[in-house]
């Protein structure tokens, strides 16, 4: 497993730094966000050092799977049953603060919501 050295979240995949775990397998870690911006606002993150999303190949594509099918599951494993939204920050450009592939996962009532 490629990991880098001065990267939160390899550290996080490693147990070097503690999180608030939902789910591991040999590929895949899932944690909630330090800062959530809903109820329940997961991060679903691979071992592996991938940057971004920009980063992934046909190579990639069972992995990315996985990480697809794996949302829905832990978000009506926790509860959340109106729904919730995916994103993917990518790059400088697509506001992507930390330089390891994740999904965010966010759901529960909308507090963003206006009115
Ligand atoms: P990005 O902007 O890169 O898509 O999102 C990075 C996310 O990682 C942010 O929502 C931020 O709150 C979260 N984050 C950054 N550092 C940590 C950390 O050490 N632990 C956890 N659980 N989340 C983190
Ligand atoms: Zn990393």
């Amino acid at each position: 497993m490629s990991q880098e050295p001065n990267c939160i979240f390899c550290k996080i995949a490693a147990g070097q730094i503690p999180s608030k775990k939902v789910f591991e397998d040999e590929d895949l870690i899932v944690f909630h966000d330090i800062a959530p911006w809903a109820p329940v606002h997961l991060l679903i993150v691979p071992k592996a050092h991938i940057v971004s999303h920009a980063d992934l190949t046909d190579a990639h594509a069972a992995l990315a799977g996985k990480m697809m099918v794996l949302a829905p599951k832990l978000m009506r494993e926790l509860g959340v049953t109106g729904g919730f939204r995916t994103v993917i920050n990518t790059g400088r450009d697509g506001g992507q603060e930390v330089m390891h592939l994740h999904m965010h996962v966010m759901g529960g009532p909308r507090p963003w919501a206006k009115g």
